[in-house]
């Protein structure tokens, strides 16, 4: 049976949540909202009075998973046309960027890809951005497939924790979605390396498709509450346009939450920082916390205060985004860090992205840069 909290295309052709709620566990209650990041923060702010607080930073285009979600084995075949190495920018490139970034507000770096691990010289790249003075939190988010091999050598280089992508604990349905069989005995394994060392705290990214991996919720939920990571369900997402996505496709997080708290009580927490992505939730025995990403069925534009750069140095302002802001061409052509500081200060400023609470049939259908492009 459809949950009664399914998302819905309204006749319009706008994409909206389903006002029907799902019926919920009255002690649930909705967190509170997240704090105006602009009443806290100085920095560049955007046409909708949103600073820029964090930077992802994309490290490379390729990826050894064909995500069904993301990287379809049918598109990105043998013969993708990845980007060449010379068209990547270099170690250099990407912290004189993170540095200019940082002087203009921003305080969290993630690395992320493709799968960043596939980076040969990332520690040496996350040692450099760790160097940086203002970075408050240096982060990546991986597929873990390398994370065993590399975990202690990251954390040793200055990596403060770590995001680790797992859809499912069923090898089955995992395999399925990874799109190259890969094994979660060996996510799992870099999951435990990643504890053993000490980068902390693991959060769990979880992306859930309808007629996928709702299965796996409650496994995962057990397995990530008994581990002490934090789960975070995503909402899949019409990111890029090569994932046949459907809003039927998409699962509401509300709808997650409901699932998990008939076993696992959950009870709100508050934002832990203005502009937080996720929703949190804290199991009522104390036994840790969930996080819901609910980008289709409760966007979050209005607190978003994220730039990415892509491996090949394009500013993009929004995860939606059809075009960006070359850097590399003036990281390459000469400009001094002044002036490629206040072309990121002009991005930033006329940025008005609110793709996701506008999102509608016709917005589906543009010419979205991919995942594995952009950063995710
Ligand atoms: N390769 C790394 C990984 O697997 O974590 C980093 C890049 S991956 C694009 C980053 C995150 O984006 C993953 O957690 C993945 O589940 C999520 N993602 C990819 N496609 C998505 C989609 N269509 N909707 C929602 N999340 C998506």
């Amino acid at each position: 049976m459809r949950p009664t909290g399914a998302a819905n295309l309204a006749p319009e052709g706008r994409c909206v949540a389903a006002t029907a709620r799902p019926e919920r566990p009255s002690r649930v209650v909705r967190p509170r909202s997240t704090p105006d990041p602009s009443a806290t923060h100085p920095g560049t702010f955007d046409r909708l009075a949103r600073p820029l607080r964090d930077l992802r930073i994309s490290v490379t285009d390729r990826c050894n998973f064909r995500c069904s979600y993301c990287m379809p084995g049918e598109l990105f075949g043998r013969d993708f046309a990845f980007l060449p190495r010379p068209e990547i920018l270099t170690l250099e490139e990407i912290t004189r960027l993170a540095r200019l970034f940082v002087a203009q507000g921003a305080e969290k770096l993630r690395i992320t890809g493709g799968e960043p691990l596939i980076r040969r010289d990332l520690p040496k790249l996350v040692a450099m951005l760790a160097g940086i003075q203002g970075v408050r939190d240096l982060t990546l988010t991986t597929n873990g497939s390398m994370l065993a091999d590399k975990a202690a050598e990251l954390l040793a280089a200055g990596l403060q924790r770590v995001t680790v992508s797992l859809d499912s604990l069923d090898d089955h349905v995992f395999g399925a979605m990874n799109g190259v069989h890969f094994p979660v005995a060996r996510v799992l394994r870099g999951i435990d390396r990643a504890r053993e060392v000490g980068l902390a705290p693991i959060k769990i990214n979880m992306l859930v498709q309808r007629g996928v991996n709702e299965s796996s919720v409650m496994p995962m939920a057990r397995y990530a509450r008994d581990h002490g990571l934090i789960l975070r369900l995503i909402e899949y997402m019409d990111v890029g346009h090569s994932n046949g996505w459907r809003l039927e496709d998409v699962v509401p997080a509300a709808d997650l939450v409901a699932l998990i708290d008939v076993e696992l009580p959950l009870e709100p927490l508050p934002a832990s920082y203005a502009g937080e992505v996720a929703t949190r939730w804290r199991h009522r025995d104390g036994s840790g916390e969930i996080g819901v990403i609910a980008s289709v069925s409760r966007p979050f534009c209005g607190a978003c205060t994220r730039a990415r750069i892509s491996a090949e140095g394009q500013l993009y302002t929004c995860l939606f985004a059809t075009k960006g802001h070359d850097l590399r061409a003036m990281l390459r052509g000469g400009s001094s860090d002044e002036e490629i500081a206040a072309s990121i200060e002009r991005a930033w400023q006329v940025r008005d992205d609110r793709y996701s609470e506008i999102r509608s049939s016709h917005t589906v259908g543009l010419p979205k840069v991919e995942m594995n492009a952009m950063g995710g």
